[in-house]
């Protein structure tokens, strides 16, 4: 089920000619969308009540930003929605850092960033700095948007569960190295004005060969999720496993987005002992063809899909529009990786959704 939510909401209210030409294209597409298009706010209310039951929301209501109270409870309340919102920028008042930094907070999916110079423009911006149409109409805006749920809401996530098991975590000082000088290039190779915890990736390792922790049943440490990579060290690591098609950690703390992936990948590169995922690209030959947010498991199929072979390792692969993964068996690999920055904003093609 659909929301769309626009217009202005206040005392009076007042309806949005965008929203209803957005609506037009989307119920071509769908049979069940709830569309309110300006009033009072006390509908807002009534919505924000009801908010846990659509999977995907389009929120762009125009409301004072003293009272905007909402926004920030759609994923609160609703974790799993794909959340689509809107960003007035006439004549690029804001950067696509500072928009995106806003989606960071919102904890939006995808922005439809409106333009008004002398035309009105259209563009649909994603978290990963990715811009998937630059139209000067509503409805080529609409078309794109209708693709992009589409394909976004049918990649699958991995939950994960708490347990508890004894694991020791010790981390190789040499490893901690390389995670922090990566940490240095993911940011300046993309900017330090992004929310940095979620912008630098994932780093999991996983025991070596006479390790004293190998014996745990090939147990997987993956870091945190959120955590500053820059100060990392082994108390932000989580001890994870896959089982049932389920991501277990054990701990406090949630393991990376990321981790269902990289445990995939662990178990099917058999040489594989350490990943390190970030957004910008390296100098790898391989690119992935089709486009995959972090943290959905397609990722994976793509990457064995490129190198089929099991018994590969040291080796790095460029995500199409997301950045990289590097996959070595040993330390000295990740030194020889040369970096190169991401276009940002990076304009994406129909073709990597298709
Ligand atoms: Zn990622």
């Amino acid at each position: 089920m659909i929301l769309l939510v626009t217009g202005d909401f206040n005392n009076i209210g007042k309806s949005s000619y965008f929203g209803e030409c957005i609506y037009n294209e989307l119920k071509n597409q769908y049979r069940d969308i709830d569309f309110y298009n300006g009033g009072q706010l006390y509908i807002l209310d009534q919505i924000i009540n009801n908010i846990s039951k659509y999977k995907t929301i389009i929120w762009m209501p125009n409301i004072d930003n003293s009272i905007d109270k909402y926004l920030p409870k759609i994923k609160v309340l609703n974790k799993k929605c794909l959340l689509v919102t809107s960003k007035r920028n006439d004549n690029d008042k804001y950067s696509t850092f500072e928009i995106i930094e806003r989606m960071f907070k919102n904890h939006s999916n995808l922005c439809i960033v409106i333009n008004k110079q002398k035309e009105y423009n259209f563009k649909i911006l994603d978290t990963l700095g990715n811009i998937w149409i630059n139209t000067d109409t509503i409805s080529g805006m609409s078309l794109m948007l209708i693709k992009l749920i589409n394909y976004i809401s049918n990649l699958s996530r991995v939950e994960s569960v708490n347990v508890n098991f004894n694991s020791n975590i010790n981390i190789e000082p040499k490893f901690l190295d390389i995670i922090h000088s990566y940490g240095d290039i993911f940011k300046t190779k993309i900017n330090g004005v992004i929310n940095k915890e979620r912008f630098l990736g994932n780093i999991s390792t996983r025991c070596m060969f006479g390790f004293p922790s190998y014996k745990l049943n090939d147990m997987i440490f993956v870091s945190q999720r959120n955590i500053n990579k820059e100060t990392l060290d082994s108390t932000g690591f989580v001890p994870v496993q896959l089982l049932e098609d389920k991501v277990f950690f054990s701990g406090f703390n949630k393991p990376s987005v990321d981790t269902a992936v990289q445990i995939r990948l662990y178990n099917y590169y058999k040489n594989v002992n350490y990943i390190i995922h970030g957004h910008i690209y390296t100098d790898s030959g391989y690119i992935t063809d089709k486009y995959i947010p972090c943290g959905y498991v397609e990722e994976f199929n793509e990457i064995i899909n490129i190198i089929p072979d099991n018994n590969a390792s040291n080796f790095s692969v460029n995500l199409i529009g997301h950045g990289c993964l590097i996959l070595s068996k040993n330390l000295d690999y990740f030194n020889s990786i040369k970096f190169i920055s991401r276009n940002f904003p990076e304009y994406m093609t129909l073709s990597t959704i298709r």
